[in-house]
């Protein structure tokens, strides 16, 4: 078994893994918030999320992993301030937020499975845990870490030795630094809210020992990572915007719980950056899949894409990336192929040396790009052998891009039937619906049903 190191967060190092418990690793991944689409940058979080279950898995792990749906509770702004996510979202559209959230979990679910994203052992929504919430919340009032407002319960940050492990910051520094505006109530600025009481016209609100309430968005994460994980488990991941304001949370909410830091590495994945700048509405440069879609890039072609830059680092989309990123997943289809139907032989100790230089790749800190170039080596090889192509589909249980059914689907056709998918994949790729429907037309004459995939046209024998 090789080493895999991950850079961790907490101790600001990259680090050897080592598990609790070597029969399963216990993972805890912070889910989207489900008002609206996931875009492109809040995928690089998955697609990374699923290369770590992925690499894991290829070591020979067992995994318990737990994400979180947030449908409850994550106000406008990380700390504590303006209106609910889901409640905004609810306005804008006219629908209650518990509409809302079924929505836009079914997308989300939906775009994770078209980007081949493994997913996690159990996927859990918030507000079916409002009852293990309360008990959390009580607990940390018992141990003594909170204090009440008319309205709110906050977890008094003073209490803990340390606030901010993972950010380092320090709560004198943010008084005098703060930037934010300082709600009253608190007594730190870092203190955050766990428990609200309910404005009347508030729709997402449970009878609790407190009043008709509802939780504070941080108190989620520590509440399921416990019922499920434990006290202490392996792995916890987010995005790098979580480190400073929810994460620390987090590992407040726990320590003022069982005196615990949840879990012992933290990962962080970078931002995906739009053209060198923020994605936002307002610059109307944010895309979802359905965007990628509709001018013709495929799902698989956005995790090629994501392949070219660690998780660690910031990565720039732009669309002649993507053209790149859609031309190697080509590359790369048709030369498994090549190498599936190649006659000639491999020594098994290049194979061998190809598996360790892998291995080593990605067990350090999932490093794609190096991975990806192992990849590019097999593909150029002059010597076409069905041994390469059985070694990239062994890759493939770490890169995800399905080779095996989507060169089935390619090579069982006739070749006249192939040969029209193609053309009908073209035409689709620039939006000649005409084309592609004339297309669809002759395939179904010819005895086929057609179905429009995240592959493209998908025929079977009627
Ligand atoms: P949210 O649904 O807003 O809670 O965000 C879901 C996940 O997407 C979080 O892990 C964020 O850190 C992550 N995220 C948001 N924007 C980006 C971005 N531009 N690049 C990468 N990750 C992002
Ligand atoms: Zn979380």
């Amino acid at each position: 078994m090789k080493k895999i190191f991950f850079y961790n967060t907490l101790t600001r190092k990259k680090e050897e893994f080592k598990p609790n418990d070597e029969n399963e690793i216990k993972i805890y991944s912070c889910g989207p918030t489900v008002y609206y689409f996931a875009h492109i940058g809040n995928l690089r979080a998955y697609l990374f999320m699923d290369t770590l279950r992925r690499v894991l898995k290829y070591n020979g792990y067992k995994l318990k992993h737990v994400m979180n749906i947030t449908d409850v509770g994550h106000l406008v702004s990380d700390s504590d301030e303006g209106e609910d996510k889901m409640l905004k979202a609810a306005r804008r559209e006219n629908k209650n937020p518990y509409e809302i959230a079924e929505f836009y979990m079914d997308a989300f679910l939906k775009d994770i499975d078209k980007l081949n994203i493994d997913r996690p052992e159990i996927i859990a929504r918030a507000t079916d845990h409002i009852p293990e919430m309360e008990e959390y919340v009580k607990k940390i009032i018992e141990n003594g870490y909170t204090y009440q407002t008319n309205d709110t319960i906050y977890f008094d940050t003073s209490k803990l030795k340390k606030y901010g492990v993972l950010s380092n910051i320090k709560i004198k520094d943010q008084k005098a630094g703060a930037r934010v505006e300082f709600d009253q109530n608190k007594k730190n600025i870092t203190d955050f809210a766990l428990w609200i009481k309910a404005p009347k016209n508030h729709i997402m609100k449970w009878n609790s020992f407190f009043g008709e309430c509802y939780p504070g968005w941080h108190l989620e994460c520590s509440a399921m990572g416990h019922k499920y994980l434990g006290e202490n488990f392996d792995i916890h991941t987010g995005g790098i915007d979580h480190i400073p304001i929810h994460h620390e949370n987090e590992i407040a909410q726990a320590m003022g719980y069982c005196g615990e830091i949840p879990a012992n590495y933290w990962l962080h994945v970078e931002f995906l950056q739009v053209n060198g700048s923020k994605m936002s509405k307002s610059l109307n440069n944010l895309y979802t899949i359905l965007d990628l879609e509709e001018k013709g890039y495929e799902p698989s072609i956005l995790r090629m894409f994501n392949f070219t830059s660690t998780y660690r680092a910031q990565i720039n989309f732009t669309f002649e990336a993507m053209d790149s990123a859609k031309v190697a997943l080509k590359r790369l289809r048709e030369g498994y192929l090549k190498h599936k139907e190649g006659t000639e032989e491999v020594l098994k100790t290049e194979i061998d040396e190809y598996k360790d230089r892998f291995l080593e790749a990605i067990n350090d800190d999932l490093n794609m790009p190096v991975a990806m170039s192992i990849v590019w080596d097999i593909i150029k090889s002059p010597k076409k052998s069905k041994d390469y192509a059985e070694l990239l589909l062994d890759f493939d249980r770490v890169l995800g891009f399905d080779l095996d059914s989507y060169v089935k689907q390619e090579t069982s056709l006739p070749e006249e039937i192939q040969k029209l998918i193609r053309e009908r994949n073209e035409a689709r790729a620039n939006k000649n619906w005409v084309e592609s429907d004339r297309i669809r037309d002759i395939l179904i004459e010819k005895g086929y049903t057609v179905k429009d995939s995240k592959d493209g046209t998908i025929v079977d024998i009627i």
